[in-house]
């Protein structure tokens, strides 16, 4: 009777951000020590205007990640009435400092800063979050330089976990930015065939089960449910929401596309985790474009 059964089948395998990123700070931490036994420290300097609790808790946590992996970090955390002008001015000394090889000013800022202007004032070269738009066009044209840390993270939790992406279908569900674009394009740089859905895409749950590889970022909580998913994909869940009991959730209904799926991401505990080990990565390998090493 149990022949019919094949749990193993049936169930999805559980990509473990949180393991895959540990795995990726400790060899950070130990690629740190040996930049170190060659003379190259790292700093990354993050700033923070205003008390935003969300965007303090993010820090933190970045300046813990930098102490795990034995980077040095340095922070300003400055008051919410900081001109644009004075941000600008620290950050053109930060730029000009030899000893910081990152910079990363917390987003979102108070509204009367231009978050464009500030962005495109970090140097490229110490650019750690890929936001600037030299970052974006050397990512467009395959150069060498910053890539936005989430999508980062979501290449290397599908090649950890050795899915293959050459010659799949892969939809990325959103455009933002920092997410569905880059993300785009990393997919597109591993040889699958992309498509990009957004807010106005017509037959949208007909788009998303075409793809082999299914990556949401859409910031809705649980909105792809198994109608959305074709049997035995890939499902990658960006999202970060709260749900009605304020636990967090993702842009997937979890519990309905289990089943379905052959491999997904919970939240938490999925793409969150990566975010962080790939701000450290691009930390670390600022040394090599800065020509440190
Ligand atoms: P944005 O709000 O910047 O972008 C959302 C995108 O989703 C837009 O392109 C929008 O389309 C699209 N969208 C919104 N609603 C729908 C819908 N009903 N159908 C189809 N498309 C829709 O979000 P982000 O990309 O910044 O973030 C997305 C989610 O990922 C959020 O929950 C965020 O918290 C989370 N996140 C998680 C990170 C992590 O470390 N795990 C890091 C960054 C973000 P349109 O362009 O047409 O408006």
């Amino acid at each position: 009777m149990d022949s019919e059964f094949n749990w193993g089948e049936a169930m999805a395998n559980i990509i473990d951000g949180k393991k895959i990123s540990s795995e990726i700070k400790s060899e950070l931490a130990d690629r740190v020590k040996e930049l170190k036994n060659k003379g190259v420290s790292i700093c990354l300097c993050v700033i923070q205007v205003g008390d935003d609790p969300a965007s303090s808790v993010y820090v933190r946590n970045k300046k813990k990640g930098c102490e795990l992996i034995g980077i040095e970090s340095v922070s300003y955390e400055l008051p919410e009435n900081t001109t644009q002008k004075e941000l600008l001015d620290l950050i053109d000394r930060l730029n000009n400092d030899d000893k910081i090889n990152g910079i990363l000013v917390q987003l979102p800022l108070p509204s009367h800063i231009d978050e464009n202007a500030v962005i495109e004032r970090i140097s490229p070269l110490k650019d750690v979050d890929g936001f600037h738009p030299v970052s974006v066009g050397n990512l467009c044209i395959g150069r060498p330089g910053f890539v936005s840390c989430t999508p980062a993270g979501i290449i290397e939790l599908l090649l950890r976990s050795n899915i293959d992406i050459q010659g799949k279908e892969c939809v990325v569900l959103g455009r933002s930015n920092i997410v569905g674009k880059p993300m785009s394009i990393l997919m597109l740089r591993q040889n699958a065939t992309v498509t990009i859905a957004h807010s106005k895409t017509s037959n949208l749950k007909e788009v998303c089960k075409r793809a082999d590889i299914l990556i949401v970022a859409i910031g809705k909580s649980r909105f792809v449910n198994s109608e959305y998913v074709k049997d035995g994909a890939v499902v990658i869940d960006v999202g970060i929401n709260r749900n009605d009991d304020g636990k967090l959730c993702g842009d997937v209904d979890y519990d309905d596309v289990f089943e379905k799926c052959s491999y997904i991401t919970p939240v938490p505990g999925g793409v969150g985790p990566m975010t962080i080990a790939m701000l450290l990565k691009n930390c670390v390998e600022s040394a090599n474009l800065q020509g440190k090493i």
